[in-house]
């Protein structure tokens, strides 16, 4: 416990004993302000004048005489109505009257012989001692207990969230040993509410049933997978499927994440792995997963320094306990990672997370399932086109297409409407894809001039080549993204594949906004406005050579690795400097190739761009349809 307190991590509680103190003052003041007016029933004294009133109109309906003071004590019947409502007893009221100053034997003999009145052995003015008791001192008690731990727990919590679960864990260690704190969460969410990925969600059915019907399994021989791993880009789901799994299991789910076992001192995180196996193994079925597993579960690596010893022992007890417990027990390990190739091949082999269930980003009709999913408690109009936004939405994943639902709810709020409409989608697509319009930004005409030229130089080169997918809509309003315009293109159906034509034109139509500005402006007036063309030109160029092998000289030969496939993709090359030198003098053939044929096609149609151009910037948005009719009006350009 040192170096915790060295650390200046003083345990923040105040003495228990204050608390309680505090507990036991309270109670008093209750006790003593609040709860006789609630246990006992009131009592009020009348004088004996107004007793005998009482008795002549008839409101006194029971009388006793209380032995420890000699008082009367009786019973009437105060309520305005008097004798109708008389059965509630809630209208009576108790009073007490003092000794009487004449001879009490005869009023009680008179209050006797009056048929009205009951003569009662006792009228309780005291409610039952037991139950007072109970009442006044064990429930508080109780009730204080209940408060102190709730508290406590909540105070554990949030100690737990501030401190990454790091220190607040610390603090416990030496007392109880590390603890994992896990959720055994009640999610609320089942399959229903994971859109597409039907494959992913058919391998983990399997694992829920597993956990039902284990004997259907065992009976025939089948042994189920210890653990299944959950791959596949950012905010495809991955964290929600097994959410759901948690849901339709109906049984303990232990959650943790990756990075909740490192730890800060050598040995804590072994000890954390081996607490959560030990509360599974107990709880068993059971489900255990750790989402972002590649946070211990790095490749460990051979020689070198020997890098970070906590991780290492950290993932080899993990690698020891899966090896440990019994899949047949029904304790099901889930991970997630989106770095499954950085992952330890021990971690893979079976035994371990031997089932790998990739979760990709969505094809068009998942993306459609995904929208209508959150669009589910949305309000929608009736011109909502899900197609349409779907397929503008290619290579999309879940999660960004849960925030275009989003956005456009917000936007159709800030516009005053209660349905959320097309245009709606369209824009928040627009949104995500390139940032918010800029309202307020000014643009010199000069410029907005330069930008309607460029982007109808993309649209016009995409619209002249076969093998492009068509132009949708064409905008020179500035985004936050820093872009002043672009031209959006959708295709039309869902493309897995591209050929080298596609990516050929593809490259010619990015080439083909500087094209534009070059051929109207002159070469010595070119602006900065294609860097970003330039730079996806070139990437893709590259890829042709180094990846795709569609170019004669390297053929099939690759010369670039992906290093992470479902994180940005970036690569590195792993061909000699004398290759490299080649392949960067072939994509700049391959650019320059594209950009003349931009060139020539924008000559050719040099009439066109002027008219769309004048026509965008007068207008600033336009839909594709208005491109294309504009473009085959009177002409008839021959398409290539
Ligand atoms: P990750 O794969 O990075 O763990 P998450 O599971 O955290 O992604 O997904 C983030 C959010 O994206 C989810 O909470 C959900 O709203 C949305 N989402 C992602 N994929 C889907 C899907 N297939 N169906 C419905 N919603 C999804
Ligand atoms: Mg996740
Ligand atoms: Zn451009």
């Amino acid at each position: 416990m040192r170096e915790i307190k060295d650390a200046g991590q003083k345990p923040p509680k105040k003495p228990l004993i204050f608390y309680y103190l505090i507990a036991l003052l309270v109670l008093f003041l209750l006790n003593a302000l609040v709860f006789p007016s609630l246990m006992s029933p009131k009592v009020v004294e009348v004088s004996y004048n107004e007793f005998l009133n009482m008795i002549d109109e008839g409101q006194v309906k029971q009388v006793a005489l209380e032995e420890s003071s000699g008082q009367l004590v009786f019973l009437a019947d105060v309520s305005e109505e008097g004798a109708e409502t008389a059965a509630d007893s809630g209208q009576y009221g108790i009073f007490k009257t003092g000794i009487w100053p004449d001879d009490g034997q005869r009023l009680l003999e008179q209050l006797r012989s009056d048929p009205d009145i009951q003569f009662t052995a006792e009228i309780p003015t005291q409610s039952n001692p037991l139950l007072s008791f109970i009442m006044t001192w064990i429930l508080p008690v109780f009730f204080f207990i209940l408060i102190g731990e709730l508290l406590s727990r909540w105070m554990m919590k949030r100690m737990n969230k501030q401190m990454g679960g790091g220190f607040g864990n610390a603090m416990s260690f030496g007392k109880s040993g590390a603890k994992v704190y896990v959720e055994e969460t009640e999610t609320g969410v089942t399959f229903a509410d994971v859109a597409g990925q039907e494959e992913a969600k058919e391998s983990l059915k399997e694992l829920v049933d597993f956990l039902h019907e284990p004997e259907k399994y065992a009976k025939i021989g089948a042994k189920l997978p210890k653990g299944a791993l959950l791959v596949g880009p950012p905010g495809t789901g991955k964290t929600l499927l097994a959410k759901a799994v948690a849901g339709e299991a109906k049984v303990p789910f232990f959650s943790i994440s990756g990075s909740e076992f490192v730890e800060m001192f050598v040995g804590m995180g072994a000890a954390k792995v081996r607490d959560l196996f030990k509360q599974a193994n107990e709880k068993a079925p059971c489900i255990v997963f750790i989402d972002e597993i590649d946070a211990i579960g790095k490749k460990r690596d051979a020689g070198g320094l020997s890098g970070n010893d906590e991780r290492e022992q950290t993932l080899n007890q993990l690698l020891a306990e899966m090896d440990g417990f019994d899949a047949r027990r029904g304790v099901v390990m889930l991970a997630a990672t989106n770095r499954p190739e950085s992952l330890d091949s021990a971690l893979l082999r079976p035994g371990r997370f031997d089932r790998r269930i990739p979760v990709e980003l969505p094809d068009l009709a998942g993306r459609i399932a995904i929208l209508k999913v959150h669009a589910k408690d949305v309000k929608l109009g009736d011109d909502v086109n899900w197609d349409l936004i779907a397929r503008a939405t290619a290579g999309a994943s879940g999660a960004e297409l849960a925030n275009i639902v989003n956005e456009a709810a917000l936007r159709a709020v800030r516009q005053g409407r209660n349905v959320v409409m097309q245009e709606d989608l369209e824009e928040s697509v627009e949104t995500v894809i390139a940032g918010a319009q800029r309202k307020n930004a000014v643009v010199s005409t000069s410029e907005k001039k330069i930008v309607s030229y460029h982007e109808i130089g993309h649209a016009l080169v995409a619209a002249m080549q076969s093998h492009s997918a068509p132009v949708t809509k064409i905008t020179i309003v500035p985004r936050t993204s820093g872009a002043l315009g672009y031209t959006m293109q959708v295709d039309e159906g869902e493309k897995m594949l591209m050929s080298r034509t596609e990516i050929y034109n593809k490259i010619a139509t990015l080439t083909g906004g500087r094209s534009a500005e070059e051929l109207i402006f002159g070469k010595e007036n070119m602006t900065t406005g294609a860097s970003n063309d330039i730079e996806q030109a070139t990437k893709l160029a590259r890829a042709m050579i180094t990846r795709y092998g569609m170019s004669d000289e390297f053929d099939m030969t690759a010369m670039e690795t992906v290093q992470n496939q479902y994180l940005g993709g970036d690569t590195s090359l792993t061909c000699a400097p004398e290759t490299a030198s080649k392949v960067d003098a072939m994509v700049t053939q391959i650019i320059k190739e594209a950009h003349e044929k931009a060139m020539k096609i924008l000559k050719e149609n040099e009439g066109k761009l002027h008219e769309l151009a004048a026509y965008l910037l007068e207008k600033e948005t336009i839909t594709g349809e208005e491109f294309m009719k504009i473009l085959e009006r009177s002409e008839g350009q021959t398409r290539e």
